[in-house]
């Protein structure tokens, strides 16, 4: 196999490449990345990468104030990718794997500051109130729906097209592979439903995405029902199905509600990413077409007749 950039190199220039395209990407699909657009600003100048161990991904030095990832979690990612795609793959395309990995890892981290994470004592904090995890949950989709968003976007911008349609279709690919291989890298336990309930926003929104981009005209659809990339949130009750479903931008706004089988939400949270891409997303569309969703509108419309024996 050649050679291929580190994580250093690939994410430097990276950064570099997004500030250079900010004014392109904002002119053709708007302002949302102005808080990741200051956060790579301010940290680039200062970046720095170590090899020692953690637990943390990053951490601001207190006396420079730069900003310092510890490179374990690329490696993982990394490996992550391998296992789900395979190495025997070509070149140009473990690239932009490798790539997609390295940058969507970095962005996600980068955000955390602009969202007040900064220090990993404020995430303890959280974990001390038992909403705060669901809080942690919300914060790291919304971290994961920016990186990749972005990430796209400069996709996008070096093809040479920036409408929508162009963008929302990097964004579905970046997803994927994002979505495969993070949960695989990072570990997702049962016992953690905020991390469950992540991984399953984070399928959701790449579903609504593709579904959109099959079912035709984007700039109509978007125009009627909001932006398709947009980060959601959900809040279930596993014992009885009932769900609800919101976007957390532009504005929160209620999705829809709805009661499923207890079952159906459970397969739903408990897959695996190593199952093929059919195994993968069948519990996913289940959970959508319990719902009743018409997951590129995302629009629910009815509830699922769940009799008290099939609550199970
Ligand atoms: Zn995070």
């Amino acid at each position: 196999m050649p050679a291929f950039p580190g994580p250093e190199t690939t994410v430097r220039a990276f950064f570099a490449e997004a500030l250079a395209l900010e004014g392109a990407i904002e002119k053709s699909l708007g302002t949302r990345w102005k808080p990741l657009f200051r956060a790579i600003r301010r940290q680039l100048a200062g970046l720095r990468f170590s090899d020692d161990d953690s637990e943390a991904a990053f951490y601001i030095d207190p006396v420079t104030d730069e900003f310092v990832f510890f490179t374990a979690g690329f490696y993982l990612l990394r490996s992550a990718m391998f296992e789900v795609f395979g190495s025997d793959i070509e070149p140009a395309l473990i690239r932009t794997f490798l790539e997609v990995a390295y940058v969507s890892y970095a962005l996600h981290e980068v955000f955390h500051p602009e969202q007040g994470l900064a220090e990993f004592s404020v995430v303890q904090d959280h974990k001390n109130i038992p909403s705060g995890f669901d809080e942690i949950g919300k914060m790291d989709h919304c971290a994961d729906n920016a990186a990749i968003s972005l990430t796209a976007a400069v996709q996008a911008a070096r093809l040479g097209n920036l409408d929508r349609g162009s963008y929302l279709r990097r964004f579905r690919d970046v997803a994927y592979l994002v979505n495969r291989s993070a949960p695989l890298a990072f570990g997702v336990k049962d016992s953690a439903l905020h991390k469950q309930k992540r991984r399953l926003v984070n399928w959701l929104c790449f579903e609504r995405v593709d579904d959109g981009l099959r079912s035709g005209s984007i700039p109509e659809l978007e125009l009627a029902v909001g932006p398709l990339d947009a980060p959601m949130w959900m809040h279930f009750n596993i014992g009885t199905g009932d769900v609800v479903l919101w976007e957390q931008e532009p504005m929160h706004r209620v999705l829809g509600t709805a009661r499923v089988r207890p079952g159906t939400l459970r397969r739903a949270l408990a897959f695996r990413e190593e199952m093929d891409r059919g195994e993968l997303m069948a519990p996913i569309r289940a959970l959508l077409r319990a719902m009743r969703i018409d997951s590129a509108s995302i629009k629910i419309e009815s509830h699922e007749q769940v009799s008290p024996t099939q609550a199970s």
